[in-house]
């Protein structure tokens, strides 16, 4: 059973039409009363990470957008190092550096992380 991170209640498994305006991308763990969801593991009912509501995901977002561009594009630097490095800067066990399964304290120390890495590459 997969409970709400917010409300503690069990989350239903829906599709995500529900929540995407009709477009659906396959099951999603979904809380009503928090509005908070998850995606799943392709082709199953694995949850992503936990639920996140809209402040988490729009944390999230910025997270992605900061420490994307860290490894994206680039033949040296590849995304699982990016991740060893965010693990090391975090101070969290690799297996737990993910965007996804993030809270909104670690989106904001990695987002505070990033920023700092990108600002010494530019200068
Ligand atoms: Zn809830």
């Amino acid at each position: 059973m997969i409970l709400c991170d917010y409300c503690g209640k069990p989350a239903k498994l829906v599709d995500s039409a529900i929540v995407y305006e009709g477009r659906s991308y396959g099951p999603i763990w979904y809380c009503k009363e928090c509005q908070a969801w998850v995606g799943c593991h392709p082709g199953t009912k694995e949850p992503l990470g936990r639920l996140a509501n809209a402040e988490l995901r729009r944390m999230k977002r910025i997270a992605h957008a900061v420490f994307d561009p860290l490894w994206r594009g680039k033949s040296h630097y590849t995304r699982r190092m990016a991740y060893q490095w965010l693990a090391e800067e975090m101070g969290l066990p690799e297996e737990e550096t993910h965007v996804g399964m993030f809270d909104i304290e670690q989106c904001q120390k990695c987002i505070d992380i990033c920023k700092k890495a990108s600002r010494r590459k530019n200068t």
